[in-house]
């Protein structure tokens, strides 16, 4: 697993003991026998979308239950069929101390029955890991400027990084395509639209939202003039509507310009913050932010894993999709409406009365925000 220590060459050998599904039950009756074990945790079969939100916070609660237990490591039964492997990251990131692993399914099942069946294992876990310093990256950015209010921007993105076991077709090449169709259609139609249309594919967005937060720095001074940003990142399933964040006004508008796209429909707006993609820096610095809510089709079972593959991708799906992201950036593009950016008080607020603190915390990116380096600041422009 990403932020899995390194183990010595000659790898570590330890007691492989069944951990049930990790729950608070699972760790006492373990007892002491968990101390210096590597613990075999079980998991359900990654579905979808839901499934997938599930499967992260459950791992938090249990990396933080065997970190209390003394385990020599996790061992998780792979959640996807047969011996398909896909990256899952660590839940405390770079402070982590073991060695943590995810095991292909119908291997780990196998030893989990064995284990059943009260034959003791033991498991050596040979990893080898480079941990480096900070490096360079780069979003790609690019715009057709307004007419009228060039110096409004709509912004539709999608990011361009992938974990590499697979060649991250749906997570998140597929909607690469979608944001450069998208700006390839409005530039060969010859439309000016009135507000600048801002094209971006963010990097480092595995790694923590890295690229987007990188850009809401950079243009920190721009962010009032950010009338909506647009983020594309649930694979080719069809579009089913957008979260919005908790904003009604933005909810409104997003049904009223989708309307001459009704008939690719119907669409449901899901007026809740959503952590997890790019819209993230966004969010907490006061800008109207949607993301595209997809019908997952295949993206849970290939979500990070080695079966993401072009070949999932239903691309007459995909080319609707961009009609309807077209449709939607260009109606914002020559809207009028504005959205004022909340305050600091107002995303505390969100927090408060959604559950957007513990999504933060989840996907381990409420540090920042609690430190005051990431998001809104405390004080200045109200
Ligand atoms: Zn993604």
């Amino acid at each position: 697993m990403p932020f899995s220590t390194a183990t010595p060459a000659s790898g570590v050998t330890a007691p492989l003991v069944d951990a049930g599904m990790g729950t608070e039950d699972d760790f006492a009756r373990l007892g002491a026998s968990a101390r210096g074990a590597f613990v075999l945790v079980d998991q359900p079969p990654l579905v979808d979308v839901d499934g997938l939100f599930k499967e992260y916070v459950e791992a938090a609660a249990i990396e933080a239950r065997a970190a209390s237990a003394g385990v020599a490591g996790v061992v998780y039964v792979g959640s996807r069929p047969r011996d398909i492997l896909y990256r899952h990251n660590v839940t405390v990131g770079n402070k982590n101390t073991r060695p943590m692993l995810v095991m292909e399914r119908d291997g780990a099942m196998r030893a989990q029955r064995l284990l059943r069946a009260g034959v003791p294992l033991t498991l050596t876990e040979t990893i080898d890991v480079q941990t480096g310093g900070s490096y360079e990256s780069y979003n790609v950015v690019g715009e057709i400027r307004g007419s009228a209010r060039p110096d409004e921007v709509v912004l539709l993105g999608a990011h361009l990084d992938s974990w590499d076991l697979g060649d991250g077709a749906l997570d998140n090449g597929a909607n690469v395509a979608l944001v450069l169709d998208v700006a390839r259609q409005i530039k060969r139609l010859g439309l000016r639209p009135a507000r600048t249309i801002r094209f971006v594919l963010w990097n480092g967005e595995e790694q923590g939202l890295v690229g987007s937060m990188g850009y809401a720095k950079s243009h920190a001074a721009e962010l009032d003039k950010h009338v909506v940003t647009n983020t594309f990142d649930i694979g080719c399933g069809r579009v089913i509507g957008f979260f919005t964040g908790g904003r009604p006004e933005l909810v409104r508008a997003t049904d009223r310009l989708l309307a001459p796209v009704a008939g690719l429909g119907p669409f449901t707006q899901l007026d809740v913050p959503i952590v997890g993609t790019d819209n993230f820096d966004f969010m907490l610095e006061g800008v109207a932010n949607l993301v595209a809510n997809q019908a997952p089709a295949e993206y849970g079972p290939n979500y990070h894993a080695r079966s993401d593959t072009f070949d999932k991708c239903d691309t007459t799906q995909l080319r609707l999709n961009a009609v309807i992201a077209a449709a939607l950036t260009y109606g914002f593009a020559q809207d009028a409406t504005p959205f004022a950016r909340s305050t600091r008080a107002q995303i505390e607020e969100l927090m408060r009365t959604t559950d957007l603190e513990q999504q933060m915390k989840t996907f381990n990116v409420w540090e920042g925000w609690a430190a005051g380096t990431r998001g809104r600041a405390r004080t200045g422009s109200p």
